[in-house]
């Protein structure tokens, strides 16, 4: 009928637009390149801020001691501590706990917050026991990721330049978060020194490097993406500094703010964006992240309810709700093998209330789904490979035995395998079958609070 000839065209149409050809993932991949070199030659000059993370030293596997770290990204925070046995006995002991932050005090003020958090981090430093060794005379150091943006004057030092994620809390914006950490231990009464100030990505590059040496770049695909990477610091122009000893330096690339013309952008990703809390802002996450994905296929379900009557003459109601497909429920249908995807089904009836669907249906909505999530991990395959030509890691000479490893880090790409296994084979396709023996992708579950703890170590007050 008539209504299944317009929805194959939606569909047809919505695949075209959402087309990767290996073409565009090259030029896509250029272009990343292109727009890292214009952001490490001048402030300000590209999307990409590629930030000086002032991490020159990343950890060897040398590092000994008792090391602590805070991670705050969310309404979750989590504290760890490790014992550092040194290249003999790496990690000897790691304990974490995971405290989650009361409501009231992510809209409070900065002084009720961080009392709140050096509180709970005291109360943690108070269970130490003494399979944990604190060298006589020095005072327990800390490395505190925190996932929201901030400027970045040196290691220790970095002021909150807004929030995100349900956080605001006025006073704390321009403020030193170090600082206030800081003051709020010594009003606890807690010793502690916070060594070292980093993002989540440049953390999971460090915890991922420990285990494997080869790691050269993190990239995390959760509710946001991110990537950082190692560069040489003879490479950035912007860098004022004096050069690192190590000649390297950690870039945190907030790649999530990626634009280029080559990216097949459809009327559904314009929708989403111009209705988005930051419009014009995080294209290149919009397009590819866990928190954006089902909102698009909702917004392609809309177009087929509206002009192709797809569920009946009604428009389904909860269709209408921004945001009420989320990327689990996407991954699950997505994910359906069973032969009248019946997963499928009952997903439509309890998140859209849609009783009675078709196979025919059913089937089509899979496609959807298979169409956003192919073009959004092939797109992160294809930035990927923009930091590995930068880098000149796109290629192998002759008898060179280098390898390149990517931590990956996320519950996007830990847990939809469909986009993980899309973006591993993408990522083959385009460094071709000799170099892709160089190249390995590896989870790197969790280390960000690892890595923070370790970038501690590295950068001690001692050393
Ligand atoms: P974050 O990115 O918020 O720091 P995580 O790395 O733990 O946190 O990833 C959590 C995110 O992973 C969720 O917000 C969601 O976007 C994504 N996610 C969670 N479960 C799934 C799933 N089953 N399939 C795909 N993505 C998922």
């Amino acid at each position: 009928s008539g209504k299944w000839t317009k929805a194959k065209a939606i569909l047809r149409e919505l695949e075209e637009k959402c087309g990767t050809p290996t073409g565009m993932l090259l030029q896509v991949a250029d272009a990343m390149a292109v727009e890292m070199h214009a952001g490490l030659a001048s402030e300000g000059g590209s999307k990409l801020k590629m930030l000086i993370s002032y991490v020159d030293n990343l950890p060897t596997g040398d590092e000994k001691g008792v090391f602590y770290a805070l991670d705050l990204g969310g309404t979750n925070f989590r504290v760890l501590r490790v014992q550092l046995g040194g290249k003999e006995n790496r990690v000897v002991k790691k304990e974490s706990d995971v405290l989650s932050i009361p409501p009231h005090l992510m809209v409070g003020s900065s002084h009720e917050l961080f009392d709140f958090i050096a509180a709970a981090l005291a109360n943690f430093v108070a269970t130490e026991g003494e399979d944990f060794v604190l060298l006589p005379g020095r005072q327990r150091e800390l490395g505190f990721t925190f996932s929201f943006p901030v400027k970045q004057l040196s290691l220790a030092f970095g002021t909150l330049i807004k929030w995100t994620k349900g956080f605001l809390i006025e006073d704390a914006i321009g403020q030193d978060i170090v600082g206030e950490l800081t003051k709020a231990m010594e009003r606890v009464g807690l010793d502690m020194h916070v060594t070292a100030l980093v993002n989540d990505t440049v953390g999971t590059l460090a915890g991922g490097q420990y285990n494997h040496p080869d790691v050269i770049a993190a990239v995390i695909l959760g509710t946001g993406t991110n990537a950082a990477y190692v560069e040489w610091a003879n490479a950035i122009p912007k860098w004022q500094g004096p050069l690192p000893k190590s000649g390297e330096m950690v870039i945190n690339m907030e790649w999530g703010n990626f634009g280029s013309s080559h990216l097949p952008l459809t009327e559904y990703d314009q929708s989403l964006d111009a209705e988005s809390l930051n419009p014009g802002e995080q294209i290149f996450e919009k397009i590819i992240s866990g928190m954006y994905l089902g909102e698009i296929v909702r917004r392609v379900l809309c177009r087929l309810a509206e002009e192709a009557s797809f569920f009946g003459d009604d428009i389904p109601i909860k269709l209408r709700i921004p945001f009420i497909i989320r990327i689990p429920v996407m991954a699950a249908m997505h994910h359906d093998d069973t032969a009248d995807l019946k997963l499928v089904g009952s997903k439509l009836k309890d998140i859209l209330e849609i009783p009675n669907s078709s196979l025919k249906m059913r089937k089509m909505i899979v496609e959807v789904c298979e169409i956003v999530a192919t073009r959004g991990a092939r797109l992160s395959a294809a930035g990927i490979f923009g930091i590995l030509k930068k880098l000149g890691r796109d290629t192998v000479k002759k008898g060179e035995k280098q390898r390149s490893v990517i931590a990956l880090d996320g519950g996007l790409f830990e847990q939809y395998s469909e986009f993980r296994n899309c973006l591993k084979n993408t990522l083959k396709e385009l460094l071709g079958e000799e170099v892709s023996e160089s190249v390995n992708i590896e989870l790197s579950k969790d280390s960000s609070g690892i890595g923070a703890a370790l970038i501690a170590a590295s950068h001690s007050q001692y050393l």
